[in-house]
């Protein structure tokens, strides 16, 4: 069943256009991994998707509604939360602050306090301290949780291992393979490839605002996700 339509999206930082006519769909049950070069696009296409940057044209519609005009706080509660790049936590309130307020503002189901914990246990022993005190792979345990918090039916997880240690990348990572088990709907802005081949289901990579390769994660190689990601595809094209 799919659960996310996206036709024909542009979005736009002033004159620069960011996002250029994408369309894909999303089943529910599917992690999605979109990868691509910095400044691709990615960020720009998971906030237009989350109703924090406006389009200016296409369509975005969300378990059989259109929620293109919808405001990002209206559309937290039809079931879509953003990880932003960055975490954007509120610094000086407690871990469980950060959760709780989540929880205030999203939609009743599996995810309260207990369960987030059960998922992060990391930050079981960082309940009170202050979300700003903490390191960086706790910190975007907290950051996922709070999205958790507001039970979606789409998470999208933009470049959740950037700027951390390689073992708390891979306690991060180990929370979410729980999550894709337990058949999440997830879409994740990864700029690891591998990584993005091994957690998804399907792959698509942006280039200059393009999704210019999309397909089943179990299909496609590494070699032909690196080339759509450098554009050598469009470059071998313009020199045959
Ligand atoms: P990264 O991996 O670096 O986050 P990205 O693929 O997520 O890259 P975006 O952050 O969406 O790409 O950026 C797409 C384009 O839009 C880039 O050219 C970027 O410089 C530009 N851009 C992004 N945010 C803004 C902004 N707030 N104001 C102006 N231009 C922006």
């Amino acid at each position: 069943m799919t659960l996310l339509a996206v036709e024909q999206l542009e979005a736009r930082h002033g004159l620069l256009q960011a996002v250029r006519g994408v369309s894909f769909t999303v089943d529910a049950g599917e992690t999605f991994a979109l990868v691509g070069a910095n400044g691709a696009g990615k960020t720009t296409l998971l906030r237009t998707i989350a109703g924090a940057h406006r389009p200016a044209a296409g369509r975005i519609s969300f378990d059989g509604v259109d929620v293109t005009a919808v405001p990002a706080y209206a559309r937290l509660r039809t079931g879509i939360a953003l990880v932003p790049e960055g975490r954007r936590l509120f610094a000086g309130m407690t871990v469980k602050e950060n959760l709780l307020v989540a929880g205030a503002y999203g939609r009743r189901g599996h995810w309260t306090l207990e369960t987030v914990l059960d998922a992060f246990p990391l930050l079981q022993r960082r309940l009170n301290s202050r979300a700003g005190n903490l390191s960086g792979g706790e910190q975007q345990a907290t950051a996922i949780g709070r999205a958790l918090m507001t039970n979606p039916k789409l998470l999208l997880l933009d470049e959740v291992s950037l700027g951390l240690a390689p073992i708390a990348v891979e306690a991060v990572y180990r929370s979410l393979e729980a999550l894709i088990k337990a058949k999440a709907t997830i879409i994740v802005v990864e700029q690891d490839i591998g990584r993005a081949l091994g957690v998804s289901t399907r792959v698509a990579c942006m280039l200059e605002g393009r999704i210019i390769l999309t397909g089943s994660a179990r299909d496609m190689t590494r070699e032909q996700v690196t080339e759509a990601y450098f554009g050598l595809q469009r470059a071998r094209r313009a020199t045959s």
